[in-house]
């Protein structure tokens, strides 16, 4: 399969999940637009060793008018999103009574509200071309829940819900709307969590990671960047034409449970 003459935007693709879906698109032929924060000459040139253009966006996906610009700058660079990867993120771990109001309304700006704003404007010019595919990056935790993650846990379960009625709405058109629901992936979101696990009960980080893998993840195992670029490549392919409003786990046996 080639998405040769595509253009992808992956928010958040400066790090982790983001950049390995971003390179797995790139690998196909996809034009990507980056977004995220930190280093982005890094992330860039892995993408660009495949062969595509890529632009950068550093809209901060709390801002709507900033994502507003962010689409507008993809639409002159590349004429417009084939494929919109909504993967930006972020966690906030602590017991509701004691939640930080402005990291709840942080996480549901960030890991929920930015998929409404970048679908909505993505829509036109799918819809103009009657090909186009949504991908949300959501979590097993869009399907169960674990505590001390009320924000995060509502954001996901909302985007596996705003995935479910952008599919309805395009069922008819070539537009698709899919979720992916990945276990727990090794990157600097999860590592912070490994981190602050060890600190707190005075173990070595390979021991908080084991743990923290026994807890819920049965395989044992990390779920890849690249695994999971493979299934949105996936997504992208004709024998995905008719997957719609699905959200499908990555999870080492996580929500079988
Ligand atoms: P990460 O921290 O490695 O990457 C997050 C990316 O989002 C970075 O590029 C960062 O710069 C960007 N970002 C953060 N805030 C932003 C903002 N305000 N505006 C624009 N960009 C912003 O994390 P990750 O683990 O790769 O997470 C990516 C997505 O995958 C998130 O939605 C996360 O919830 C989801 N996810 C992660 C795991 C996991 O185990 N790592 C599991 C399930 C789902």
């Amino acid at each position: 399969m080639s998405l040769k003459g595509k253009t992808a935007l992956v928010t958040g693709s400066t790090s982790g999940i983001g950049l390995g879906i971003a390179i797995e698109l790139a690998r196909q032929g996809a034009h990507i637009v980056m977004n995220g924060f930190g280093d982005v000459d890094a992330p860039r040139r892995q993408i660009e060793a495949c062969g595509v253009q890529t632009a950068y966006h550093g809209a901060d996906m709390s801002k709507p008018a900033e994502i507003e610009a962010m689409m507008a700058f993809a639409a002159e660079k590349f004429g417009g999103v084939d494929i919109l990867v909504n993967n930006a993120g972020i966690q906030h771990v602590s017991p509701i009574e004691g939640f930080p109001t402005e990291r709840w309304d942080a996480i549901i700006a960030i890991n929920l509200s930015s998929a409404f704003h970048t679908t909505r404007l993505a829509i036109p010019h799918m819809k103009a071309r009657n090909w186009g595919r949504i991908i949300n990056i959501a979590s097993v935790h869009g399907l169960v829940a674990s505590k001390d993650k009320s924000a995060y846990v509502a954001a996901k379960h909302g985007i596996v819900g705003l995935t479910k009625v952008t599919a309805l709405e395009l069922a008819t058109t070539g537009v698709t709307a899919n979720a992916i629901c990945p276990g727990w992936v090794l990157t600097p979101l999860v590592q912070k969590q490994i981190d602050a696990r060890a600190a707190a009960e005075k173990i070595s980080t390979e021991q908080a990671t084991r743990e923290l893998l026994g807890e819920k993840e049965p395989s044992l195992q990390f779920t890849t960047p690249e695994q999971l670029g493979a299934m949105a490549v996936f997504f992208c392919s004709a024998a995905a034409a008719n997957v719609r409003g699905q959200a499908w786990a990555n999870d080492g046996g996580w929500t079988a449970q």
